[in-house]
């Protein structure tokens, strides 16, 4: 795992990196916001540890940024006891956490866990196949920027043949697990279905995401 530690105070960012780097971590290290800016925005990092006071860009305006561009790398604030405010800034920007200092070096590792724990399961709940994409703890689908209205049974099927794209899944599997109850074998509901969702995902019918497979049922296009 990677890290930026962005900390002006010297004598307390080589501590940070320190302690991280005996936990495993690599770690960035800068004392500067623009540079920590640049960093934050070329970089890949699995969190990154932000000092609220920095000389340059200061670490609110660093976050407010990466937020506004859509960059969700876990951010914990390193704040005074007395910038109170900036902390619930801070929050109200999507900072993930905060610490205070002083603070324990165990508190600050234990959180950047708890933080990158958490990106990590919002990343697997979420299906991705070309624009479209599946939330499944929100159960939010979007295509390209816009919003697609499911109900509660396509959102199903469509959970249900994105998570494996390619494979093909027979009619009476889909009835199984998306209706899960016994049926009429001779029933056209997974097909009723399928074209209703393919309205919904590829109104123009260009992308052909579901595929037909003749006498068998259907598969996701792997993309
Ligand atoms: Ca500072």
């Amino acid at each position: 795992m990677r890290i930026l530690v962005a900390e002006d105070e010297k004598r307390i960012a080589r501590f940070i990196r320190q302690a991280l780097e005996e936990q495993g971590f690599g770690v960035d290290l800068t004392h500067d916001g623009d540079e920590a800016y640049l960093s934050a925005t070329t970089q890949q990092y699995d969190a990154i540890v932000l000092d609220i006071m920095l000389p340059g860009r200061d670490g609110l305006s660093i976050l407010r940024n990466l937020r506004a561009q859509g960059n969700a790398t876990p951010v914990i604030l390193l704040t005074a006891r007395t910038e109170l405010d900036e902390r619930l800034e801070g929050l109200n920007l999507g900072a993930d956490d905060y610490v205070t200092k002083p603070f324990y070096v165990e508190e600050l590792i234990a959180r950047i866990h708890a933080v990158t724990r958490r990106a990590e399961g919002e990343r697997l709940s979420i299906l991705q196949v070309a624009d479209l994409s599946v939330n499944l703890i929100t159960r939010e689908v979007t295509l390209g920027t816009g919003a697609v209205d499911l109900t509660a049974r396509e959102f199903s099927l469509l959970a249900y043949l994105m998570r494996a794209p390619g494979r093909v899944f027979p009619r009476t599997q889909i009835l199984e697990h998306v209706w899960g109850y016994d049926f009429d074998p001779t029933s056209n509901l997974v097909d009723v279905y399928i074209q209703r969702l393919r309205k919904k995902i590829d109104p123009d019918g260009g992308r052909q995401l579901i595929e037909t497979v003749r006498g068998v049922g259907y598969r996701f296009r792997a993309v």
